[in-house]
């Protein structure tokens, strides 16, 4: 199979890339295990109702003139411009890889029993435990995915617990996150045990799972794996470089000319913010578009505002900026502004008023 842009990938980034080249007339070749499927409904929506969100069906990919491969790609010569699929070798002009992050288990013995809910693969599974109300459900992991998930299943009438090594959910953020997320997850019913390392899970004969941890157990019909991701890229790849990918103003891979990358696997220069890594939904679809603008000549500076959202429950908190850059944050007004070091307003965190978000751009010059 030829194609003049493939795409590896077929989540937020490589789907925004195909899309946006189809729109500057390029026809892509997007490759992925089924079709393209929609990431922050697995902690939201699609884990409450067992069906995921897709970003678009076979009819809509071929009415914006998206080719589209079910299948994975195994190995490849990005020099040569020729990747390996398990359905069929494809020859490309140039490569996008958008791949993502993998969401490996931590290493605790018996973990296999825990499933993990950051791919869409799992949600069968997951649904089927789920069909019968009032589940007991621990979850390993209080970072966002973990959180958010728990919340959406206490709110659900699930028995919840969310543990973590961390003394606080949400700890690896900027406060006042922490304490806020604590009280929204709090407030769905959700238990959290906080300062616990699990040392082992067996699966009894009734098919529960029970988990230790140093002066305690508890027992679960469900447990889910929330530990992180890393990035990732097609196996036998050699990329050059260690993972994340540190790519150009146009995303190209350095020493690839006809090679990108977009999304979560990448760390991009930011015309405002520097060299940035920024693993949320939003700057995947920013990377997959400016990627697509740089393959049809028209790219400029990559200047999109980061932004991230998390729902806890009924409550959102959303952000825009770049966080790492601040040095202290103050609640200025009613919203949380975090500012660098010569005092400059450099992130705004927005909590229950999207209304705001508005506001909080133009507070950052966007
Ligand atoms: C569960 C979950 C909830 C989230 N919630 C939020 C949220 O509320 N707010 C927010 O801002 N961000 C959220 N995010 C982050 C956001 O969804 C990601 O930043 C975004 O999906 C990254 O896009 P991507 O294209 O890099 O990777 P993905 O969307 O993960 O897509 C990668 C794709 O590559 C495919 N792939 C991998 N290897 C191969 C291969 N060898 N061959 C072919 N295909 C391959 C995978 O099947 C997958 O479809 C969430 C992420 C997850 C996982």
């Amino acid at each position: 199979m030829k194609a003049d842009v493939a795409i590896v990938g077929n989540g937020v980034g490589g789907y925004a890339c195909a899309a946006r080249l189809a729109k500057h007339g390029i026809r892509p070749l997007l490759i992925g295990p089924g079709l393209p499927v929609d990431r922050p409904p697995l902690t939201k929506k699609a884990l409450a109702t067992g069906v995921p969100t897709l970003l678009s069906d076979e009819q809509r990919l071929a009415e914006r003139g998206i080719e589209w491969l079910d299948g994975i790609v195994a190995d490849a010569d990005l020099g040569g411009g020729l990747l390996t699929t398990d359905v069929g070798d494809v020859e490309a002009d140039t490569i996008v890889l958008a791949t993502g992050l993998r969401y490996p288990r931590p290493p605790i013995p018996g973990i296999e029993a825990a499933v993990v809910n950051a791919d869409p693969a799992s949600l069968g599974r997951i649904a089927t435990v789920l069909a019968r109300p009032g589940r007991r459900i621990a979850l390993i992991g209080a970072g966002l995915i973990g959180t958010e998930s728990a919340a959406t299943l206490a709110a659900a009438g699930h028995e919840v617990s969310v543990l973590d090594v961390l003394e606080r959910p949400l700890d690896r953020l900027h406060d006042p996150l922490p304490e806020l997320g604590a009280a929204a997850l709090a407030a769905t019913g959700a238990r959290f045990l906080g300062g616990v390392e699990i040392t082992e899970l067996a699966t009894g004969e009734d098919g529960r799972v029970t988990l230790w941890y140093p002066g305690g157990s508890l027992t679960a019909d469900l447990v889910l794996a929330a530990t992180g991701g890393r990035p990732r890229v097609p196996p036998g790849l050699d990329v050059g470089a260690e993972l994340p990918l540190e790519v150009d103003a146009a995303l190209r891979l350095p020493g690839f000319e006809r090679v990108h990358a977009v999304g979560d696997l990448v760390v991009v220069p930011h015309a405002r913010f520097g060299s940035i890594r920024f693993p949320h939904w939003d700057m995947a679809i920013g990377t997959g578009e400016h990627a697509a603008d740089a393959i049809a000549g028209v790219a400029g500076e990559l200047d999109r505002l980061p932004y991230w959202w998390t729902d806890i429950g009924p409550r959102t908190f959303a952000e825009v900026g770049w966080a790492e850059a601040a040095v202290e944050w103050d609640d200025e007004d009613g919203v949380h502004v975090g500012r660098d070091d010569a005092g400059e307003p450099v992130a705004v965190l927005v909590v229950d008023e999207p209304r705001r978000l508005r506001e909080a751009r133009a507070l950052l010059g966007y």
